[in-house]
């Protein structure tokens, strides 16, 4: 053993561990190895993750397939008891799970209740729709009856990014159990807890063994070994443009289906006849909220020209009310911490005029951690990169406008279509840009009440498929058509 290795082996040993959920049990890595986690409230190091290899993705997805015909068939009364217990345990741990959501992530236990609360409700919803028909009768001729069912893929692969991570795994496991499907589950290698949490409640509750799996490590290895698998039938995938590329290229060989949940760079869209209190506060927590690292955050504001000026002055001061290590937690990791800065310098050179932030922020007891202050940027042309590219950090840029058709033309010269947010009194015209605002989702006076009824999904670089509402059950199952003669 080097000298490194033993210093290493010698601090990782004061570090708790965490290891793989694998049919029903926590499952050391085949290969042995661990990855350090560095906590991005205090920079230092927080606990050693499983380093999962394909071996690891072998013996969960064997799980899985075992799991897979019970699961089909178990009684669906029985499938969505266990999902409504399930909601039941979560919500009963929730201040457990709420800590170990901020261990990893550091945001505050307000934004991590919020966010467990919400992963309930994914397993009361879809427990509650078992019930729902699975098929039509066709009248096709009157010597033909003829049906058609929905039915789950078998062995689906979940995975989820970093930023909400027990809701994202919530998001996507929930409906595609209730559609009969089995899951092998890859959290970020950065906040695995939550998700070996959610595993190991559901084998509580009495989940079979082998329905849910959870395995760690890195993308490369353990993401790409579960979209590779044979086994695997469909993938649902949350995370960058450029992960969503790679995933659909192995997936378009193997012709399987995706659900592409990517980035955003969606649009808050201000008249001068909307009512500005209420749109200036929507519009700071529109890209504060999780410091900004929120796919669906609202990072380009476009105001109308004749209240610009009064407009930006009111998100100033609303922005400079909001404090970091309190309201909003630290950057995820030193290098999107370094990347975020890095748009402060790329903001400068292409001549913003900064509003306020656009530096570092440093927070009593949390000294080594990676804060930004919230920022604001002004007289952006929506060409310059700052406008374009996805931060992922709590950075807002002002981007003026004169008429209707400018402000759609602004909204749509993005590669990202997630969401839009229109703010006028004048709902005619609300409704005619929400017509023409290319996004999944488009609110109008309010800012991303989003639930868990609520399909969501991108156009352009944010994704396809839906999450969430009954449409996600539509893009766990597939259909098949029966015909009998009779
Ligand atoms: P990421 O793409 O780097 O990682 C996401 C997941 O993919 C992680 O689990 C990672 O380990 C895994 N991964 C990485 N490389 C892989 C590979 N080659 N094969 C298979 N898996 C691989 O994203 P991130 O940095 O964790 O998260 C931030 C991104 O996620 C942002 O772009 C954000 O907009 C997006 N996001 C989208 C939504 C949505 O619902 N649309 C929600 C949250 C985050």
């Amino acid at each position: 053993m080097s000298d490194a290795t033993a210093t290493l082996e010698g601090k990782a040993a004061e570090l708790g561990r965490l290891d793989h959920w694998i049919d029903g049990a926590t499952t050391a890595p085949a290969e042995g190895n661990y990855l350090e986690t560095v906590s991005p409230m205090t920079g230092q190091p927080a606990l050693r993750v499983a380093a999962g290899t394909p071996g690891d993705v072998d013996a969960a997805v064997a799980a899985a397939r075992r799991a897979a015909p019970g699961w089909r068939h178990f009684v669906s009364a029985e499938r969505g008891r266990l999902m409504l217990a399930l909601a039941e345990a979560i919500r009963a741990d929730n201040q457990r799970l709420a800590e170990l959501e901020r261990a990893d992530s550091g945001k505050p236990m307000a934004g991590a209740l919020a966010e467990i609360e919400g992963s309930a409700q994914y397993f009361e919803f879809y427990g509650s729709l078992v019930y729902l028909p699975a098929g039509d009768v066709l009248d096709v001729a009157p010597d033909q009856h003829v049906f058609t069912r929905r039915e789950p893929f078998g062995v689906v692969g979940v995975i989820t990014p970093w930023n909400l991570p027990m809701n994202q795994a919530a998001r996507a496991i929930a409906p595609a159990l209730v559609a009969g499907n089995v899951i092998v589950a890859k959290p970020s290698e950065i906040t695995s807890r939550t998700t070996i949490e959610l595993a190991r409640l559901a084998t509580q509750v009495g989940f079979p063994d082998g329905v849910i799996n959870v395995v760690l490590g890195t993308g490369p290895t353990v993401g790409e070994a579960i979209v590779s698998h044979p086994d695997v039938r469909k993938v649902a995938f949350t995370g960058s443009v450029a992960v969503g590329q790679a995933i659909g290229r192995i997936a378009a060989e193997r012709i399987i289906p995706l659900t592409l949940e990517l980035g955003g760079k969606s649009a808050n869209i201000v008249f001068e006849d909307a009512d500005l209190d209420i749109a200036a506060k929507e519009a700071v927590r529109g890209f504060t909220l999780n410091s900004g690292q929120v796919c669906s955050a609202g990072t380009r504001l476009l105001v109308q020209r004749s209240i610009y000026d009064r407009f930006l002055d009111a998100v100033k001061e609303v922005t400079e009310t909001v404090v970091p290590g309190e309201d909003i937690g630290p950057i995820i990791t030193p290098a999107q911490y370094q990347r975020v800065q890095g748009y402060f310098r790329v903001a400068e050179e292409d001549g913003a005029r900064k509003l306020t932030g656009g530096e570092v922020a440093s927070v009593e007891g949390c000294e080594g951690g990676f804060y930004v202050k919230p920022t604001v940027y002004a007289d952006v042309d929506n060409s310059m990169r700052i406008a374009q590219e996805e931060i992922f950090g709590p950075v807002l840029v002002a981007i003026p406008f004169d008429t209707e058709e400018d402000a759609i033309r602004i909204t749509n010269d993005s590669p990202y279509g997630l969401i839009g947010t229109v703010w006028s009194r004048d709902i005619s015209r609300a409704l005619r840009v929400a017509d023409r605002i290319e996004a999944g989702q488009v609110f109008v006076n309010v800012w991303n009440t989003m639930s868990v009824q609520t399909p969501f999904g991108g156009h352009k670089h944010s994704g396809y498929g839906r999450e969430k509402g009954i449409e996600a059950i539509h893009h766990y199952s597939h259909l098949k058509t029966v015909t009998v003669k009779i």
